[in-house]
């Protein structure tokens, strides 16, 4: 048996029962085997294994009163998983479909993710079952302040950073930050994605989404392609999505549908400006469902409880969550034209999926190099912090375009230098592992 299979039969046996977790190992793992051909030491050293469990987890309780008066109880969690690059980075998700397994799958990913940004920083990741939909915003602060008052003990502006993911925005980041600062007594940058006017760096909203599109572009030049005059089509409405939207739009391409959990919408005529504008006040003011688009413009249509992939494009950026693209969506894609697919969400494409991409050798950004714009630009906002300073909005949209731009180069690089050309998912993999199995070798056994 080779070797990384070996160490994947370790793992599954010491965690059964966390599939998400397992589909994010076996999926970078299984391109590193020429690597550690070529670096025996990594192999005695056991870099392999010890990259595969965190350095800590941290569960805990999370009681809250609602609004009735009722007690409720969530669970709380934050996985440290890698500090070789600098403290812990990465999100806090609060979805009620939270386990451990989600929170390593993401704490995982996020090793590599934020070891291609070139910033120094570690992975992790945390979150709750909580749902903050249909909450009150006295309810949602309450959990927030519970969460924190627990989770404020583990982590800090060099020991552990988190920010926001899915369910997770500007509101919980800041009563996240308020109960940290006064159980602290210190006003530091230990969270990430604050507000514009206490510490927050501009274009943090936009980073993800906009990096996403910064990615596509270099992944379409090295075809010859550009995103002018394309069809795009997205899922979700949230973060993510919505700056993903807009900066299609600023590159003349076209977007013609969006989602939520509920399902997708669809306008042959596309999402434009004043529309997104519409859907930025729906899901970010409102908080409404993506379903009253239609009712607002009578020249879309509604598909309740689908994915919007069936919908002909030639890019398609998911840009919701995991496994929202399975073998028959990805081969939909593929035969309705798209050439390129890029993830703004985390893992959202199956294994399956992955295979029908490479079959058909359309260009393909895996999430942890085409998603890394968000993290990159947090770490643009821990060093504004650590420097009591604040840059003008040009400057971080040029450093982001700068990261995504090199990040792609290096995926690229590395995929050719194992034999991939072409190939961004192995050349992420090898690029981001590389970087962090070479700090911890550095840094002996620990
Ligand atoms: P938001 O909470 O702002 O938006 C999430 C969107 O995805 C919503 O439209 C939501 O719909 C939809 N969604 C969530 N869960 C499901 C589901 N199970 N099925 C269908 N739709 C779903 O989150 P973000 O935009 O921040 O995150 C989206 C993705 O991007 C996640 O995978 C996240 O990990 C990833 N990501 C985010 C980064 C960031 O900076 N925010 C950075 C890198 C990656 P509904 O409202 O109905 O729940």
């Amino acid at each position: 048996m080779s070797h990384v299979h070996d160490i994947f039969d370790k793992i599954k046996q010491r965690d059964p029962a966390q599939p998400e977790f397992l589909q994010a190992a076996w999926e970078v793992i299984e391109t590193l085997e020429p690597v550690i051909e070529r670096n025996p030491h990594m192999r005695e050293l056991a870099v392999l294994e010890r990259i595969l469990e965190p350095e800590r987890m941290i569960l805990f309780r999370v009681p809250w009163m609602d609004d009735t008066g009722q007690v409720q109880v969530n669970r709380g969690m934050r996985v440290q998983f890698n500090s070789a690059l600098g403290p812990y980075k990465g999100g806090l998700r609060f979805h009620p479909s939270v386990t451990l397994s989600i929170i390593k799958f993401l704490g995982f990913e996020q090793i590599f993710k934020n070891a291609l940004t070139g910033r120094p920083i570690g992975g992790g990741k945390g979150g709750s079952d909580f749902d903050p939909k249909g909450k009150s915003d006295g309810e949602v602060m309450r959990f927030c302040q519970s969460f924190m008052t627990e989770l404020f003990r583990h982590i800090g502006a060099n020991v552990d950073v988190p920010a926001g993911d899915i369910g997770v925005g500007g509101r919980e980041i800041g009563f996240l930050y308020g109960q940290y600062k006064r159980l602290s007594r210190q006003w530091e940058g230990v969270l990430t994605g604050k507000g514009q006017g206490w510490g927050g760096s501009l274009i943090r909203p936009e980073a993800t989404g906009y990096g996403l599109v910064y990615f596509v572009r270099e992944m379409l030049k090295a075809r010859g392609e550009a995103i002018d005059g394309r069809t795009t089509v997205i899922s979700g409405s949230g973060n993510v999505a919505q700056y993903a939207a807009e900066k299609i739009l600023d590159y003349g391409g076209t977007v013609v549908t969006m989602s939520d959990s509920s399902g997708f919408i669809h306008d042959p005529e596309g999402i434009d400006r004043a529309k997104l504008d519409w859907i930025m006040d729906l899901k970010n003011v409102r908080r409404g469902r993506i379903r009253e688009y239609v009712k607002e413009h009578p020249g879309a249509t509604f598909h309740e409880g689908k994915r919007p992939w069936s919908v002909p494009c030639e890019i398609a950026l998911p840009c919701a969550t995991q496994n929202e693209i399975d073998l028959e969506d990805a081969e939909t894609l593929v035969n309705n034209g798209c050439f390129a697919v890029a993830e703004g969400a985390n893992m959202p494409s199956t294994p399956r999926a992955i295979e029908v991409y490479e079959a058909g050798r359309i260009a393909y950004g895996p999430g942890k190099a085409a998603n890394a714009g968000g993290v990159a630009t947090s770490a643009l906002e821990m060093t504004q912090n650590a420097q009591f300073d604040r840059w003008e909005r040009e400057r971080v949209d040029a450093e982001l375009d700068r990261i995504m731009t090199e990040i792609h180069a290096q995926c690229a690089d590395a995929a050719a230098e194992f034999g991939h050309e072409g190939d961004l998912f192995v050349g992420a993999n090898i690029a981001g592992f590389l970087k962090v199995a070479n700090a911890m070798l550095d840094q002996g056994v620990v």
